[in-house]
């Protein structure tokens, strides 16, 4: 399936020069939705994975449904402030100033093999803050998984670099 002809580009969103990837038109289309959580689901099945934590907030429309396609267990990782219980949390850099993420502090056990999720990969930033936490708490990363990756931006690099493999079901060139 051809995911980039069901993702909206709307250009100077939310400011100018940002070409945002609207991943509602995909959502919408009940064929184009199905079939991106089965490529998911395929590409995972069988790897030993115990949890998929999909990253706020476009992280949960995916990542939840996969978590459920393969009977896995799936862990939020929130914005500051939301989660209810004891949290450890994470500080990255973003262009401008900073934003900090945040993880139950028992959500995922030592050893336990994750996939983390997410809609759009840009320059990395918020997947590597995943990454930091998770491998904080002794979780093992097998893979970053992402609807939609602007390699342009560099985040693919970034995480392969720090020696993260990464795997997109589609890209678009630019930012
Ligand atoms: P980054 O930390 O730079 O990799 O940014 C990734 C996060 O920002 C993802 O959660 C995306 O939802 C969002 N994002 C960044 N750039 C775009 C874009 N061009 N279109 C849509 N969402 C974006």
């Amino acid at each position: 399936m051809d995911f980039t002809s069901l993702i909206r580009t709307i250009p100077d969103y939310p400011k100018a020069g940002i070409q945002f990837r609207d991943i509602t038109t995909l959502l919408k289309n009940a064929n184009g939705f199905h079939a991106a959580i089965n490529a998911l689901a395929e590409r995972y099945r069988g790897q030993g994975i115990s949890k998929i934590v999909g990253i706020e907030a476009r992280g949960f429309i995916f990542g939840a449904p996969l978590a459920y396609a393969l009977q896995l267990g799936f862990v939020p990782i929130r914005k500051q402030g939301k989660l209810p219980g004891a949290a450890m949390g994470h500080d990255y850099d973003l262009e401008y100033g900073s934003d900090r993420i945040e993880i139950h502090h028992d959500a995922i056990s030592k050893g336990e093999k994750v996939l983390i999720v997410d809609d759009l990969l840009a320059t990395g930033g918020t997947a590597h803050a995943a990454v930091t936490l998770v491998q904080k708490m002794g979780g093992e990363v097998v893979e970053c998984a992402f609807l939609i990756d602007l390699p342009d931006v560099g985040g693919k690099k970034r995480l392969e670099q720090a020696g993260i493999p990464v795997f997109a079901l589609c890209e678009f060139e630019g930012d």
